[in-house]
């Protein structure tokens, strides 16, 4: 990052790169849970659920990404090993044990809760003094809304009556 760009970044950035890694073990894992829940899922609604869950595992990837660009542009390394993920996650890893399309989208709508509370306190933390990763988590977490919303949604559908 040129010199300016880095004088414009008012917070501990060792801090804020931690803060960055731990969302970083997030996204993986989420995009992990996803794309193996939609392998294994059974029961109602199965095809809708697993196309819905896949779709999420693609943007949880896609937000890795844009972690690990900023995390570098800031001075930092991404996590490099796979147990680091699970050392530093927030939102932990909810293995889909049970594989009825039920308990997938109970498990991913409280993956989206955590996600949804860890990224509004990044927000918190850069507010008015990083506006670059300002802008960057608000998009994430404009996503992970409408992650829950979209689970709640197809959860609601289910729980319908069939008349
Ligand atoms: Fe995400
Ligand atoms: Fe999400
Ligand atoms: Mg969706």
């Amino acid at each position: 990052m040129g010199t300016k760009g880095k004088e414009i970044v008012g917070v501990d950035v060792k801090k804020l790169i931690k803060m960055l890694n731990k969302a970083y073990a997030d996204e993986w894992l989420a995009y992990y849970q996803y794309w193996v829940g939609s392998q294994v899922a059974v029961g109602r609604m199965r095809g809708i659920i697993a196309g819905e869950l896949m779709e999420h595992a693609q943007e949880e990837l896609k937000h890795a990404q844009m972690l690990t660009e900023r995390i570098i542009t800031l001075g930092g390394s991404p996590l490099l090993k796979p147990e680091d993920l699970l050392e530093e996650t927030n939102c932990g890893y909810d293995a889909p044990t049970d594989p009825n399309t039920r308990k997938l989208l109970e498990q991913n709508i409280k993956g989206e809760q955590c996600a949804i509370t860890t990224y509004k306190k990044l927000l918190e933390y850069v507010e008015g003094k990083d506006p670059i990763t300002y802008h960057l988590i608000l998009e994430i977490l404009e996503d992970e809304v409408e992650h829950e919303e979209d689970l709640e949604a197809i959860l609601a559908d289910m729980k319908a009556p069939v008349k």
